[in-house]
């Protein structure tokens, strides 16, 4: 109920101004975000390239001008250059929502996304680097499936995300389980009906131990993004089952999220590899990041009510 409610204010206005105007917003904020502007970006990916790998994510979703669609596509191309020029690319990759590239606009969306889309992949490929599509609701995956083999065509290392919540995702992940397709598996963030979606947390982790199985046993690329400490010891079972090395698959988590456990899992010789966003439109972001820890949520309402 709680986490329907949430991720219903992430998708509206009047909760936003309220949300952003809240003095303590700014602190759980600056917990999952790297800062607004590039420099800030780049700081915190030098600050983990140590021991941990990155992908940055510049936030913004839903754009629905062509303009910003376009304005996003820069700001990936300059982010790119800088990683390239301060050697950091070795280190991340980039993540793109198609959303922020124009898949939502009104006319020719889909294919204004993949041509943008290609535009970052171009760049990305000049930078020595790589890039994952995020995924978005249930809505957009059969476009953004679609837009990801157009781009495979001519950059094969480009990432996709399948969510464990979806009844579709066993089959797409024995699609996507082949040589050279990188799969991020994340349990998914969105608020899905039962028709499409598990919507019983253990049903959701039943699923993700099926589709895991699946692309460890395939000859892709498994990206394990959960914080869930049960799912990341099946992973590394499920990988040695499978024969693969440390080298075979990668763990993901997020900016701020189980950071301890992310060092360890790196110190253990793991490949780790942590989602970076930055920018200024975090608020969709921010309010499923609430959704997934009723703890925020409880440390949210009670500086809300204190602070009268
Ligand atoms: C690298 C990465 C990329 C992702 N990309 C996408 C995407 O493209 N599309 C999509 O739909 N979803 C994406 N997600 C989000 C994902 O779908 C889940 O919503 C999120 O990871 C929480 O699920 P969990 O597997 O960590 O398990 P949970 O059972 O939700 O969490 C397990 C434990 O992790 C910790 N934890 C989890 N979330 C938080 C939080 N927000 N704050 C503090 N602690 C937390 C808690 O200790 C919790 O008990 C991504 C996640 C990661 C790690």
């Amino acid at each position: 109920m709680l986490r329907t409610a949430l991720l219903a204010a992430g998708r509206s206005r009047a909760c936003r101004a309220a949300v952003e105007r809240a003095p303590v917003t700014r602190e759980l904020v600056a917990r999952y975000v790297a800062g607004s502007t590039l420099e800030e970006a780049l700081g915190a990916v030098e600050a983990l390239a140590a021991d941990r790998e990155v992908t940055l994510d510049h936030l913004g979703e839903d754009v629905t001008d062509a303009a910003r669609a376009r304005a996003t596509v820069d700001v990936y191309t300059r982010l790119l250059a800088e990683l390239a020029r301060t050697g950091l690319a070795a280190r991340a990759e980039v993540s793109v929502k198609l959303s922020a590239v124009g898949r939502l606009l009104p006319r020719d969306g889909e294919k204004i996304a993949l041509d943008n889309a290609r535009r970052i992949c171009a760049a990305a490929a000049e930078a020595g680097t790589a890039v994952t599509l995020d995924m978005e609701d249930h809505t957009a995956v059969d476009a953004t499936l679609g837009i990801l083999a157009a781009l495979r065509a001519d950059f094969p290392s480009t990432g996709a995300v399948l969510q464990a919540y979806l009844r579709r995702t066993e089959a797409d992940c024995r699609d996507l389980s082949g040589a050279g397709s990188r799969v991020r598996l994340c349990k998914g963030a969105y608020d899905e009906p039962e028709s499409v979606a598990y919507r019983d947390r253990r049903e959701v982790d039943r699923s993700y131990v099926r589709c895991l199985r699946i692309l460890m046993r395939g000859t892709g690329y498994p990206m394990v993004a959960t914080h869930d400490p049960r799912l990341v010891a099946i992973a590394g079972r499920l990988a040695e089952d499978a024969g693969r090395g440390p080298a075979d698959y990668e763990h993901q988590m997020l900016y701020g999220v189980r950071d301890r456990e992310q060092r360890r899992l790196a110190a253990e010789g793991r490949r780790m590899r942590v989602y970076v966003p930055y920018g200024d439109e975090w608020y969709g972001y921010f309010m499923r990041r609430l959704a997934e820890r009723p703890a925020n949520v409880a440390f949210f309402a009670r500086s809300l009510l204190s602070r009268g």
